[in-house]
């Protein structure tokens, strides 16, 4: 199997998603945000990809981004002029950061292949410097706007497989790992220790015994907006159907009749919570514990004492009497979120799944309301 850390975090964020784009290969549409990505990138590798250690002039800079634009995916020249106004701020800053203390980089768009876990991973490094007084840092580019937590540097799967990377083949322990956010022109910068790099195997080897095993289920995130292959995904596939002319128009005159019959449901528990607040506090105030309507029925109030017992103190006062193990029981939705959790190789998914008596599936419904949302 053949992997890559584009191919991972995508199979991660939507096993659906990885299948429709790396297995049935279904054709993506060119964007701005990644014709502005693979433009800044081109450049920089140019502005690097020196013989001797002087950084060209920002005018140079500039016109190598001229040279290496990307123009696709625009919607019309006016869009694609702010985009290219905003690569050139970017690179500005880059230079203002940069210039004065370039050097020669280690390795420049290094491209590399490892195997882990009987994975081919493939990938390329951005560059590779040498750092004064010894040592060598993994810088990656980076075009988003927002910087991520240090939490999520700190995991970062593909810094952890530039790292290995940079071990097997050149044999080098980088001492520095780092994301460069162009835009904010700001660096981040981690590293990792062999316990880090034995999660990364484990990381590895459960996505590809997933996709050995065929699991491609769809997983909703907020990148499904973005998402190229809505139309073949099956969350979202009917509503590109219909666009098209209903396949079922009586089938859409039942959603709709069920979504009414929903929202009437959300109306009514939302009265009955604003009811019972009110019945609470007048009840509280007077000291009733009932309230009578107009026909002889009444509203009865009963106290619910919400407690939840100490599992160390119960086995504590159970275990010599031998009745601890009675007690004790799976929670099913504790095991549920952990099967979802995708982060089970799927032998003991599976085996897991097995377990369960109930081998019936039956699918709830939910309404997915933008309008409530909003409110
Ligand atoms: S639309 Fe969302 S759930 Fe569907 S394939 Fe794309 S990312 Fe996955």
């Amino acid at each position: 199997m053949r992997l890559s850390y584009s191919s991972i975090s995508t199979y991660e964020t939507c096993p659906a998603k990885y299948r429709f784009q790396y297995e049935d290969r279904l054709p993506s549409a060119p964007s701005p945000a990644l014709s502005f990505g693979d433009s800044l990138h081109r450049t920089l590798h140019r502005f690097h990809n020196r013989p001797v250690p002087v950084a060209p002039t920002l005018e140079e800079l500039h016109g190598m981004l001229e040279h290496e634009w990307v123009s696709e995916g625009f919607r019309d020249p006016g869009e694609e002029q702010l985009y290219l106004d905003h690569a050139r701020q970017v690179l500005s800053q880059y230079h203002r950061d940069n210039a004065s203390s370039f050097r020669i980089p280690a390795a420049l768009e290094h491209r590399f292949t490892v195997e882990v876990e009987g994975v081919q991973l493939s990938g390329t490094i951005d560059r590779m410097d040498r750092i004064p007084g010894g040592g060598y840092e993994i810088i990656d580019y980076k075009t988003s706007r927002r910087l991520p937590p240090k939490a999520v540097v700190d995991r970062d799967l593909q810094l952890s497989l530039y790292h290995l990377a940079a071990r097997e083949v050149w044999g080098i322990e980088p001492e520095r790992l780092t994301l460069y956010f162009l835009l904010p022109g700001e660096r981040m910068t981690t590293f990792r220790t062999r316990h880090d790099t034995d999660q990364m195997r484990r990381r590895i080897s459960i996505v590809a015994e997933r996709i050995g095993a065929g699991k491609f289920e769809p997983r909703e995130n907020p990148l499904c907006g973005w998402c190229d292959f809505q139309a073949a995904c099956p969350l979202f596939r009917h509503k590109y159907e219909k666009q098209g002319g209903d396949p079922a128009p009586r089938m859409t005159d039942l959603v709709d009749e069920w979504i009414a019959l929903k929202r009437e449901d959300w109306d009514r528990y939302r009265r009955l919570e604003e009811l019972r607040a009110l019945i609470n506090a007048f009840c509280e105030e007077h000291g009733y514990r009932r309230l009578f309507g107009s026909d002889g029925s009444a509203v009865d109030r009963r106290p619910q004492h919400v407690t939840a017992p100490d599992p160390g103190r119960v086995r504590r006062i159970l275990e010599p009497m031998g009745l601890w193990e009675g007690v004790q029981s799976v929670d099913p939705k504790a095991l549920s979120s952990l099967i979802e959790s995708r982060s089970l190789p799927p032998s003991v998914e599976d085996a897991l799944l097995a377990s369960r008596e109930e081998v019936r599936t039956q699918y709830a419904l939910y309404l997915k309301d933008p309008a409530r949302s909003r409110r």
